[in-house]
């Protein structure tokens, strides 16, 4: 993919991803039966900026995120989170993982159930060495993360809460930390609907009040349409539209694209497409456009009048602008 067809933002770039690939298993080479698991990304997140990337399970979203704070290995490729390179060196990698906070799905599973909510938060303070007074440096971060008054909280343990207090205290606990970005794996998949809206308010202030940038991986492209400025949507490892939110979602450049929007409830006037079959084996990509074995486009024959067809199954495509910071991966 050539720079120019990444879009924006060209300043102040928080977050660089260039030619990343992650593979799994069997000798973990190119060509080798590896699984290919993100399969050449090239990214650019600014600062202060929402990002959703947006796909189905096993698109390679998490382990991308995964990938920038070297929790994943890069097997070529190199990533750098507000210029500090991603690498194995462990006094380095901590560094950069003080910049780059991580809140997970599930605020149950992350919390210890035997420490309380003071310790949750501490924990980070403590492993980074943090200078400053612990007690008021939790409180200060479960207030500005909306559990107040805070010391009512402290003594308490993750059972005693809510879902959404829980992921409250993750969320203060990797602001304590005050990062440069959130790396939010499916932040609200686990919560009923009625406390997801006061989460992402909750993430989409810390934007605006402390500047901080959000990659926040999902399914649900209601998430994007409430706080991500752009989107960046993902098949078989690779990203395959990217643009501004209200660009993509009302506008879809890409066939897949399309069919994860056609789906959503809120996106009347698009004709719904069920994708047909499973995701094809990361190990052996489809040749060609790898959404080829899927693609209504291809199904219908409309490739084939186009004359299309013979590209989609034997040419990968690269990312082209389509608009101003709007690009997609398509022959269409
Ligand atoms: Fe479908 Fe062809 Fe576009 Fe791939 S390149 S998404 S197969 S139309």
């Amino acid at each position: 993919m050539s720079p120019d067809a990444q879009g924006p933002p060209t300043t102040d770039t928080l977050v660089s991803v260039r030619g990343a690939h992650v593979r799994f298993g069997a000798g973990r080479g190119a060509g080798t039966g590896a699984v290919r698991a993100v399969d050449g990304v090239d990214l650019e997140v600014a600062r202060g900026e929402v990002l959703a990337l947006v796909g189905e399970s096993g698109c390679g979203k998490t382990t991308l995120i995964r990938s920038m704070i070297g929790l994943e290995p890069l097997a070529e490729g190199s990533i750098a989170v507000d210029g500090l390179e991603v690498t194995r060196n462990a006094r380095e990698l901590r560094a950069l993982r003080r910049r780059a906070q991580m809140i997970f799905q599930d605020p149950t599973g992350a919390l210890n159930p035997r420490h309380t909510i003071f310790e949750a938060v501490a924990e980070g303070l403590r492993i980074h060495r943090v200078d400053g007074d612990e007690t008021e440096l939790v409180t200060a971060a479960l207030a500005s993360a909306g559990l107040r008054p805070p010391e009512r909280y402290l003594r308490r343990f993750p059972h005693e809460l809510s879902g959404g207090q829980r992921q409250r205290v993750l969320i203060a606990a990797a602001m304590a930390l005050d990062p440069v970005v959130l790396l939010a794996d499916e932040p609200v998949a686990s919560l009923d609907a009625s406390i997801r809206g006061e989460i992402l308010a909750l993430m989409r202030s810390y934007v605006d009040t402390h500047g901080v940038s959000i990659i926040a991986v999902t399914h649900d492209l209601g998430l994007a349409w409430n706080i991500a400025d752009r989107v960046a949507v993902m098949y078989l490892g690779r990203i395959v539209e990217l643009g501004p939110t209200e660009e993509v979602l009302a506008d879809p450049q890409h066939p897949y694209t399309r069919a994860l929007l056609s789906v959503v409830p809120e996106t009347r006037g698009l004709e719904q497409q069920i994708l047909q079959g499973e995701t094809p084996d990361p190990s052996r990509m489809p040749a060609g456009c790898r959404f080829h074995p899927r693609c209504p486009v291809v199904a219908s024959g409309e490739a084939a009048r186009l004359g299309i067809e013979a590209r989609c199954r034997g040419e990968d495509p690269v990312l082209t602008q389509r608009s101003a910071g709007h690009t997609a991966a398509c022959h269409l």
